[in-house]
């Protein structure tokens, strides 16, 4: 079979390598003679493997020692609603700051809880992250919550807001583990796995302890910070293998130079793609500002209003290729290259190369 380049937003690509690793390891795990699939989550060998996952975590974005790392069934949506009945009983509203499709159900889950106040005016057209001077942030919200990275709308926070002091909650499902992140600028950071760090089913999950012990009295034991704390996060059964693929993840980050290195690539790759955008004269068209301009998720369309017969031929043509997984959104249409951590730079200049080719081919 010849070469498949995956650009699918998520489930993402992983790194060949930690495919290798996970198949010499898959039935006889740290030499206990059984798979960790049915080995018990309360053994030695998986506490061992527990704290590998959390340290390689700490390494990797500097997490300071008032820090709690937590990894729950879930995924991200597990956290829409943890975030609120793990936070809001402070004041019973919460902040969200709403740029794009994520955050807008992140919000629309925090509801059920709580009373949200929407920090921007409301949109269904994400291009751009207002100025913080124009928030409407209230100094009473239990939390102020951001989306850094929107994986559908391709808007990408470019700066860490100042909330004067409020907790600030981040979903990074889909740019955790890109760059470098001052995480004491955080309240709590949290992010799904399987964009950038692994596979689904697991949300990783970094809390500041002071922000534990005050969850709504009917938050799920499931969801709860503090009672998974205590338990070191095996409450219930973990997604044992989801969490093993995560540290394998992780420390492949680390043996390419840690997240200094994943930012470099991660430029490289989405300049590489924008350039060929800016430079087709108005063929290809790219909505987000340049300034939060995602590095992981590129939507693009042909012409400005999205060209339907050209873009179809534009997917066609790729998966002949072997490029695959480009169609936009269904919210947004068009076409998106996802070029999260394990998408190569080779891979990234193919498609590019296939750009530049189709323009060359359908401009007049
Ligand atoms: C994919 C995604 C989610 C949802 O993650 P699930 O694990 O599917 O629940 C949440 N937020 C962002 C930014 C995402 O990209």
């Amino acid at each position: 079979m010849s070469k498949i380049y995956n650009f699918g937003a998520g489930p993402a690509k992983l790194p060949e390598e930690v495919y290798e690793i996970i198949r010499n390891e898959l039935t006889n795990f740290e030499n206990s003679g059984i798979s960790l699939l049915e080995t018990s989550h309360r053994t030695s060998t998986y506490m061992n493997l527990n704290v590998e996952v959390q340290n390689v975590v700490r390494r990797l974005l500097d997490v300071p020692a008032n820090y709690k790392i937590l990894f729950l069934a879930g995924g991200g949506l597990g956290q829409f609603a943890a975030v609120p009945l793990n936070l809001i009983s402070r004041t019973g509203t919460a902040d969200y700051v709403v740029t794009g499709a994520w955050s807008a159900k992140a919000a629309k889950e925090a509801k059920k809880y709580g009373k949200v106040n929407m920090v921007l005016p409301a949109t269904d057209r994400y291009v751009d992250i207002p100025d913080q001077s124009t928030w409407n942030l209230d100094p009473n919200a239990s939390y102020v919550h951001i989306c850094t990275n929107e994986t559908i709308h391709g808007v990408e926070f470019d700066f860490i807001p100042d909330t004067k002091g409020v907790p600030l909650v981040a979903d990074m499902s889909s740019n955790f583990m890109s760059k470098k992140v001052d995480v004491s600028k955080f309240g709590v950071i949290y992010g799904g796995a399987q964009k950038n760090i692994g596979t689904s089913g697991v949300a990783l999950v970094i809390v500041r302890e002071d922000l534990l012990n005050q969850a709504l009295p009917i938050c799920p034991s499931l969801l709860d910070w503090t009672a998974n704390f205590k338990m070191d996060s095996i409450l219930n059964t973990p997604p044992m293998f989801a969490i093993y693929i995560m540290g394998r993840v992780l420390q492949w980050i680390e043996r390419q130079g840690g997240l200094d290195a994943m930012a470099e690539l991660a430029t490289k790759k989405a300049s590489l793609i924008y350039n060929i955008v800016e430079e087709s004269n108005g063929f290809y068209y790219a909505p987000v500002a340049k300034n939060v301009r995602s590095k992981m998720n590129i939507p693009f369309r042909i012409g400005s209003e999205g060209n339907a017969a050209l873009e179809k031929e534009f997917l066609k043509g790729a998966e002949a290729l072997g490029l695959i997984q480009l169609k936009g959104h269904r919210d947004v249409g068009g076409i998106r290259a996802s070029t999260h951590n394990a998408v190569t730079l080779e891979e990234v200049e193919t498609l590019a190369k296939y750009m530049k080719d189709f323009y060359k081919t359908h401009s007049k």
